[in-house]
């Protein structure tokens, strides 16, 4: 049987960044991938924050040479009302751009860049069962010919993604609180585009605020399109091909024609309820990380973000585990953890109940606040100098009473 310091299930994001950071530290680390990289999988802007993360691991040369689309801000519309945000002008001193990427691209290049630092990686790997205890985790995994492998390891990170591996063998799994939501998308070209619509990521809010289409521009002239909404909506959008979805997204006023004789790349693809939530995020010899924690809308991409942060914040722990001190996980970890996803939940259940949009679009927005909002709009969910992470449960409903008490329609 296989002896490793710590196994990682799945080579996304949360994957590729705990691995390094471990692997770095001279511990031995394997990866079990259950599918063959480069693989499809959503969630293409990133947020300037997941640059610390992807710098502490040493992935940033790589990734820079791949020439990614630059993104510097996104914009926000409603009709004809269009409010954009710079990420050089925020509260928080960090990153002032990222990129946006197709994920089979990045998410193979964080990973080769792991394997080039020392991380062992097996794909097409699938784990099939854990047994964990304080002393030692077991490991059952099969690979493509269906052949069967045990592994054993001192500690597990759980960052499946929406595999959701240890949260299902667990019983680890708690009901949403959200009304189920789905997304339909594809990739399509884009010859039309013009520097006037920006290469920014744009969000167009719709149908009452329970829908809004994304526009994700790609460096090679391609851009990801994708309409979130009620289950129900998206269903009706998806059927047929996607012959709704591309028939709206080819007429939407707000794109003004600029998909219309356009190649797809790739016919849509449909997701439905991507909203999951783990009761707890770890326990004897294992963590959760990234979207095995808790995923709850695409709205303001923090995904890949909450990703490589859980992911780095876990290493730093099992380090701390491995080397014999005491570490208060509740604490240290799924409270930290939960925090900044919490400063997200507030802004996603405003944007959908309307404060968000109230906010967005009234006449004027103070320039400091619209600073404070961008910082969350760039990761930086922790800082705790930022009102709209120490307030965030209150913060933005009382300031859309302010803005439809001063500006009555
Ligand atoms: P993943 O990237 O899902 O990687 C997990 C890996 O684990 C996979 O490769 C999988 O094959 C592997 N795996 C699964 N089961 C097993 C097993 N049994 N054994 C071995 N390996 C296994 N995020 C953003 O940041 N920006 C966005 O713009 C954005 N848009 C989104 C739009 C939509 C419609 C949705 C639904 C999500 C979006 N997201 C976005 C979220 C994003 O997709 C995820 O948050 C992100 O991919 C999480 O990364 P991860 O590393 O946790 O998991």
């Amino acid at each position: 049987m296989d002896e490793v310091d710590v196994l990682v299930i799945g080579a996304g994001p949360a994957g590729a960044v705990s691995s390094a950071f471990l692997n770095n530290l001279k511990y031995k680390v394997l990866v079990l991938e259950k599918l063959l990289f480069p693989r499809f999988v959503i969630g293409e802007s990133l947020l300037p924050h997941c640059m610390d993360h992807l710098d502490e691991v040493n992935f940033l040369p790589n990734v820079k040479k791949h020439g990614f689309q630059l993104k510097t801000g996104a914009a926000f519309y409603k009709g004809e009302q269009r409010l954009a945000f710079l990420f050089d002008d925020q509260l928080t001193k960090g990153w002032t751009w990222t990129w946006q990427v197709k994920r089979a691209d990045f998410d193979h290049i964080l990973i080769k860049t792991a394997e080039e630092q020392g991380v062992e990686v097996k794909f097409q790997c699938e784990v099939t069962s854990v047994k964990c205890s304080k002393e030692k985790q077991v490991i059952t995994y099969k690979d493509k010919d269906g052949k069967e492998f045990t592994v054993e390891a001192k500690f597990i990170i759980d960052a499946s993604g929406y595999g959701r591996v240890l949260p299902r063998f667990f019983n680890l799994e708690e009901p949403v609180q959200t009304p189920p939501r789905g997304a339909v998308f594809c990739h399509i070209q884009d010859s039309k585009r013009t520097n006037n619509e920006g290469e920014n990521i744009f969000i167009h809010s719709f149908r009452n605020n329970t829908a809004w289409i994304w526009a994700i521009p790609f460096s090679n002239r391609t851009t990801s399109v994708g309409v979130v909404s009620d289950s129900d909506f998206i269903q009706e959008l998806s059927a047929n091909g996607g012959e709704k979805f591309l028939n709206h997204i080819r007429t939407f006023k707000d794109l003004k024609g600029r998909f219309s004789e356009e190649k797809l790349i790739f016919e849509p693809k449909e997701i439905q309820g991507y909203a999951k939530r783990a009761k707890q995020l770890f326990g004897d010899g294992y963590v959760l990380c990234g979207n095995s924690t808790e995923f709850l809308d695409p709205i303001f991409s923090s995904g890949v973000t909450l990703a490589t942060g859980s992911g780095l914040m876990a290493a730093k722990l099992i380090h701390k585990h491995l080397q014999g001190e005491k570490v208060d996980w509740l604490n240290e970890y799924e409270n930290i953890l939960r925090k900044g996803i919490d400063v997200f939940r507030s802004f996603v259940l405003s944007w959908y109940n309307g404060d968000m949009q109230t906010i967005f679009f009234a006449k004027e927005i103070n320039p400091d606040i619209k600073r404070q909002i961008c910082s969350i709009l760039a990761g930086y969910v922790w800082d705790e100098n930022n009102p709209f992470v120490k307030k965030h449960k209150t913060i933005l409903k009382t300031l859309a009473q302010v803005v439809r008490i001063n500006e009555p329609v």
